[in-house]
Order: structure tokens, then C-alpha cells, then sequence
């Protein structure tokens, strides 16, 4: 058991760093909640045991201090309601309007066991961005206990996920049900990998994926290419890729990957096929090419059907899968296909037996547009987090809590 499902939280007040980061319309609703859901078990558990919970969280990226338009006041009904969903408690959930200082010391040395207390934007001081000490000592005296849920900001060694754990002691600060299932999901895949492991990267661009694919040369048996940045590949390669999105600047970088992964015994596979537009549009004119002789004034936006029969028998082949980044341009229906097809692959192999982790914003999109969410293994919180897990860096939000003394 975990250190964090073994502790009784009974009588105690836990400080939480939850990612309630979600996107809100122009009348503040909340237009997709998974990251506040996500925080939900963590809340539960600790309510459960008798205890207490203060919450804490940016929400967007405010410049100049407080802003109404990035007040987490707008979450409090949403909160609300998520906590006493399925129960017949009625959790209260309280606000305070400025995450230290007076009204928060108070309200927070006022909470009785079973209370909920939302603190405002953390990023209302740039103090917290900066890893302030001071300020992340001000934040630490609210609570009697620290728990970091927050996967989604894990690489940012700010006060609230990193600098703060350093005033609690060792058995008084911990990962929450969150933060486990995502660190125990992207440590199986990056260090206890069954083989063949397949990691299937896509998305518009080469130069935001060089260092996870450098560094998964080092672990995976196959590494599958698709999106945008395939064609920076093709070309690297003497191939005709018409308008097809291209960063010239990288064919080197492409070449040297190549290269590595021959030498790694790393089986690259690029999309044999592509579907092509004449125009970047939902109602563009479509046809298909080999990915490597696209004619001039057209350019690829998806896999075609022969690079999803390939890439489909890869998946299928794997015991282990992560997938990072669409196929193509899968916002628009016709360039939806190949994206759709991976997620069908990755879910049928997981039912297989293999073990599949998605990650990165727009690959959680789709296999939550196509209905396979809940037929992979696990589905990580973590955009940017998640890839820098997977380039190999130590996240401050992990050591913080992993190397304390
Ligand atoms: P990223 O944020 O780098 O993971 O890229 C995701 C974006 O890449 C999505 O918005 C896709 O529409 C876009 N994308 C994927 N394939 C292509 C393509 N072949 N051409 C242009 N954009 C693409």
C-alpha cells in the first residue's frame, strides 16, 4: 500500500496542489472539468478519514496579479457539486479570496473535519512561478500535512510543487491517489518496459519531439512517426512531400535520428501513405499519395490507409505502447481517420494483454473523441509533464517528494 493510502488522515489539515487549470467559456463555465475530477478521490479519501482539505491551484496565466477572469471563485458550485455527486454528504466547500495572508490563515485554522477550503490563483504572486521560498513557506503554515495531486504541473518547480514540500517533514508530505496512478503508469513504461515496446509519436511538430524520441531510442524496440512532423523525415530522406508542413532547419536532426536508431537496432517506421489535401481545410479536396512523392500543391494532413494496416500490425505486435500526438489533422472529419485507427489499434492490443499509456494533450483528446478512453490502460493528466518524464528529465514535483531526506 501506498504511503498516502496508508496515512489516517483523521484531525489533520492537508494542503493539497491539485491542477484545477481548466478551461473556462466567457461565462466562466467550465467546459471540460477532467482535471477537477480527476483530484476527486484524493479529496474523498482524506475526507473520509476525518480530516480536512485546503486546495490550491493556478488557473490560467495572470500578469498582473488578481483577476477576476482567473479567480478560482468560478469553480466553487462546479466543486461543489463533483464532491457530493453519488453521496449523500453534503461536503461545504469555502473560498478564500487571496491564497496566504489573513483571511486565509483564519478560515483555513477555522476548518473542521469534513470542510473543503479553495484558495485563490497561486499565480496572483509571481512568487510562485519564481519558487519563492518565503512565499511557499507562507502557503506551508496553512496545513498540517502536504499532498501534491498536481501530475499536470509536475515539471514546473514552482513554490506550491516543489519549494514547499522542503518545510514539511518527511512523513508529512506525499503524492495523492492522482500523482501515484501517473507516476506508477510512466515509470512502467519508461523503466520496466515488457518488450516489444512501441512508441507511437505524432503531432504537428519535429522540434518539440527531439528529445523524447532521442531519449526512447535508448528504451523502445519501435518507434512510429505520424502527424505533421513525418514529412520533415520523408524529405530528410529525398522524398517528395509537395506543401506538406516541413522545418527545414531539422532534416539534419532527422537524418541523425535515423541514423541512431540503426544503430540502436530501433525499427522507425514512417507512414508508407499518406491522405492529401489541396488546401489546409475541412473541405479541401482529398486524395492519396506515397508520403514520399506528394504532389506539388498538395500536402499530407493524415495516414493513408496502407500506413494504418502498418502501424496497426506494430501495435499490435507490442506489449507495451505509449502514444504521444495525432496521426493528423484529426480536428477535421476527413483527416480524422488514421488518428481514429491507432486508438482503435492501441485499445484492441490492450485487450490483448499489453499495457498502453496515452499522454499529451491532443492524443487524450482523441481517444476521448473516438470512445476509447476507457479501453487503455491509462490515460495520463499530464501534457507537458508527461513528455518531459518521457525526455528523460527529473520532474521537481516528483524529487521533491521521492528524494526528500
Ligand atoms: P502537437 O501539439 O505537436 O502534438 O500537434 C498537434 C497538432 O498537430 C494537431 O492540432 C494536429 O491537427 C496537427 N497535425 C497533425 N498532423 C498534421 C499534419 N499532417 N499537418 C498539419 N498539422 C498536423
Amino acid at each position: 500500500m501506498s504511503q498516502f493510502s496508508q496515512h489516517n488522515f483523521a484531525n489533520e489539515k492537508a494542503l493539497i496542489r491539485v491542477d484545477f487549470n481548466v478551461p473556462l467559456n466567457d461565462k466562466f463555465e467550465i467546459t471540460d472539468d477532467t482535471r477537477m475530477r480527476a483530484a476527486i478521490p484524493t479529496i474523498k479519501k482524506i475526507l473520509g478519514d476525518g480530516g480536512s482539505v485546503i486546495l490550491m491551484s493556478h488557473l490560467g496565466r495572470p500578469k498582473d496579479g488578481p483577476t477576476d477572469k482567473y479567480s478560482l471563485k468560478h469553480l466553487v458550485p462546479h466543486l461543489q457539486k463533483l464532491l457530493n455527486e453519488g453521496s449523500k454528504a453534503n461536503t461545504p466547500v469555502l473560498f478564500a479570496n487571496d491564497c496566504i495572508g489573513e483571511q486565509a490563515y483564519t478560515t483555513a485554522g477555522m476548518l473542521r473535519s469534513g470542510e473543503v477550503l479553495l484558495l485563490e490563483n497561486l499565480r496572483f504572486y509571481k512568487e510562485e512561478e519564481k519558487g519563492d521560498k518565503a512565499f511557499a513557506q507562507k502557503l506551508a503554515k496553512l496545513g498540517d500535512i502536504y499532498v501534491n495531486d498536481a501530475f499536470g504541473t509536475a515539471h514546473r518547480a514552482h513554490a506550491s510543487t516543489a519549494v514547499i514540500a522542503d518545510f514539511f517533514p518527511k512523513d508529512k508530505k506525499m503524492f495523492g491517489l492522482l500523482m501515484e496512478s501517473e507516476v506508477n503508469s510512466a515509470e512502467k513504461v519508461m523503466h520496466k518496459s515488457e518488450k516489444p515496446f512501441v512508441a507511437i509519436i505524432g503531432g504537428a511538430k519535429v522540434s518539440d519531439k527531439i528529445l523524447i524520441i532521442e531519449n526512447l531510442l535508448e528504451r523502445a524496440t519501435d518507434i512510429i512517426i505520424g502527424g505533421g512532423m513525418a514529412y520533415t523525415f520523408m524529405k530528410a530522406q529525398g522524398g517528395k512531400i509537395g506543401n506538406s508542413l516541413c522545418e527545414d532547419d531539422r532534416l539534419e536532426t532527422a537524418r541523425e535520428l535515423i541514423k541512431k536508431a540503426d544503430a540502436k537496432n530501433v525499427c522507425i517506421h514512417l507512414p508508407s501513405d499518406s491522405t492529401i489535401a489541396d488546401k489546409f481545410d475541412a473541405n479541401a479536396n482529398d486524395s492519396t499519395a506515397p508520403s514520399n512523392n506528394i504532389p506539388d500543391g498538395w500536402m499530407g494532413l493524415d495516414i493513408g490507409e496502407n500506413a494504418c494496416e502498418q502501424f496497426t500490425n506494430v501495435i499490435h505486435n507490442s506489449k507495451t505502447i505509449l502514444w504521444n500526438g495525432p496521426m493528423g489533422v484529426f480536428e477535421m472529419k476527413k483527416f480524422q481517420h488514421g488518428t481514429k485507427t491507432i486508438a482503435k489499434a492501441v485499445a484492441e492490443a490492450t485487450q490483448e494483454g499489453a499495457f498502453s499509456l496515452v499522454g499529451g494533450g491532443d492524443s487524450v483528446a482523441a481517444v476521448n473523441q473516438f470512445g476509447y478512453a476507457d479501453k487503455v490502460s491509462y490515460v495520463s493528466t499530464g501534457g507537458g509533464a508527461l513528455l518531459e518524464y518521457f525526455e528523460g528529465k527529473e520532474l521537481p514535483g516528483i524529487a521533491a517528494i521521492k528524494n526528500a531526506k
